[in-house]
């Protein structure tokens, strides 16, 4: 078949999601403008992951498939998915926050970790 996918389905759900990501001009925490890096509180793969048993999705085959899922998944997940929970941070802060958080933190620890972004912020101004 054609269109068979090559990719995990996670992936074109990425590249989908990413094209409406921007980056600021400078870190949250530090302000610094170098080696800026995006970083998005929700697991993209545990939304998606979630979305799927819900929907009871079992077998994605084709990219025209995925191609239209990832519409409604985006429509489902809009507010978990906006531009409200991207941080752009340094590649220092960034580091960090995936040191104590781990590399794929599950989502009920957003709300913890907004708050320590804000807890670090306050540090550098203070
Ligand atoms: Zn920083
Ligand atoms: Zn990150």
């Amino acid at each position: 078949m054609m269109d068979t996918l090559k990719r995990f389905p996670v992936k074109y759900i990425r590249d989908f999601i990413k094209k409406d990501y921007k980056l600021r001009d400078v870190c949250y925490i530090c302000n610094s403008v170098d080696n800026l890096e995006l970083h998005h509180l929700f697991s993209l793969s545990q939304l998606w992951e979630e979305w799927l048993r819900k929907n009871d999705i079992k077998k994605i085959e084709s990219v025209t498939e995925i191609k239209e899922l990832r519409q409604t998944f985006a429509k489902d997940n809009e507010d978990s998915l906006s531009n409200k929970y991207l941080v752009t941070l340094c590649s220092k802060h960034h580091k960090k926050l995936h040191t104590i958080y781990g590399q794929n933190y599950s989502n009920y620890l957003v709300p913890k970790i907004k708050n320590w972004l804000e807890i670090q912020k306050e540090k550098m101004s203070g």
